[in-house]
């Protein structure tokens, strides 16, 4: 049996919203959710997925390309690749799913992959499925990724990155990782599993938030899963690489669509957020009063401009002992461990959502004082 060093336990929520947990025969407040626009419990969301399980059915009972394909997943395919400004977007049945299934649809063995060393574990799995040479460069650090863009050769290049960072709540420097791509005829695929629904006037992600529109060659991926409220994921760009996907990726060949629930929850959610664009507004406030009370308090955050504020505690123990005691003063938010960060850098990742009360916020700034 393989061995670990950082025992993981799960915690039931006997009720669970965007910013409450029943925990324990507690109810406790929620700072650690991915649902940043409270539109899991939205009621035209569940409505959705509930006429849509009337409808159709729950599970989808077969992968897509043989009867798993309903109206709610073409509608869906649709409204993204016009929401994230793409000729064509393909579903997938999670962000881990999207990650191992497309990166080695569009590299292979004889391909060089430059990936940013704080990847997410589902983009470094699909780098190694693919074969392909993989360099990591440090993270956003656009001039050692043109370094090595520039030293690596014998292959075609792809450039790996987030958009908003998962564990550290920063924004990729898209422009120049753009800049330094083109320079080097690289592809760019760019995880927007935190940036859709989050960043960007209307939502759209990381190319809204720095005005520019997705080029040829680029591919986003964004999951349904965090600020859309539902679960699935999604991959977008030219029609000729969504081809590509729908016939070599094999984690959407050989796996069962996405329940038409989802599809339908997904299409209520991009609704929603494109009607009522106060929800992003009320976000980033909500993340500004946290990210700016830490730093009044003395605990300093990393990241900047995403509702991702991660507060570094160190020793895995030491993270662990703050969690506990957080939640015994009621507020939820786990401590992150290796190897979801690296050694050293344990942390607390406090998330904000739009629906979190200024209220809540300040009283978690109250009890982070006292501890
Ligand atoms: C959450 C996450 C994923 C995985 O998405 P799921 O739909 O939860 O499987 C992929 N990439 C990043 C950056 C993520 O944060």
């Amino acid at each position: 049996m393989r061995d670990f060093k950082y025992q993981r336990f799960l915690k039931t929520a006997e009720r669970i919203s965007s910013t409450r947990a029943l925990i324990d025969g507690r109810e406790v407040v929620l700072f650690c959710a991915n649902d940043y626009l409270g539109l899991a419990n939205h009621p035209e969301v569940i409505s959705a997925a509930s006429e849509a399980a009337r409808n159709h059915g729950f599970g989808a009972g077969s992968a897509p390309l043989i009867s798993g394909h309903t109206q709610y997943h073409e509608n869906l395919r649709r409204e993204l690749a016009r929401f994230k400004s793409a000729e064509s977007s393909l579903l997938f049945g999670s962000g881990y799913s999207a990650n191992t299934g497309t990166i080695p649809a569009i590299a292979g063995k004889d391909d060089i992959i430059f990936s940013d060393r704080l990847n997410h574990a589902s983009i470094i799995d699909g780098c190694r499925l693919s074969g392909a040479k993989i360099n990591i460069y440090d993270h956003n650090d656009h001039v050692h990724l043109k370094k090595l863009l520039a030293e690596k050769s014998g292959g075609r290049k792809l450039v790996v990155t987030e958009g908003v960072f998962s564990m550290d709540g920063d924004i990729a420097p898209l422009p120049e990782i753009i800049h330094a791509a083109n320079a080097y005829g690289a592809g760019l695929y760019i995880d927007e599993a935190h940036s859709t629904g989050v960043l960007g006037d209307t939502g759209r992600g990381i190319f809204e938030h720095f005005n520019m529109s997705p080029g040829p060659g680029i591919m986003q991926m964004g999951t349904l899963g965090k600020a859309l409220g539902s679960y699935g994921a999604f991959a977008a760009g030219d029609g000729k690489y969504i081809k590509l996907l729908m016939n070599t990726a094999r984690s959407f060949i050989f796996s069962t669509s996405l329940p038409s629930p989802a599809c339908a929850a997904a299409l209520a959610a991009l609704s929603v957020l494109q009607r009522e664009p106060e929800r992003l507004s009320r976000l980033h406030e909500n993340a500004r009063i946290l990210r700016e009370g830490f730093k009044k308090i003395g605990y300093e955050a990393k990241g900047g401009g995403t509702p991702i504020i991660p507060v570094i505690v160190g020793e895995a123990d030491d993270a662990v002992k703050l969690s506990d005691a957080l939640l015994i003063s009621g507020f939820y938010a786990p401590a992150i461990r290796p190897p979801t960060v690296p050694e050293g850098q344990c942390r607390i990742r406090f998330t904000v959502s739009a629906t979190h009360a200024p209220s809540d916020i300040y009283a978690l700034l109250e009890a982070m004082k006292r501890l």
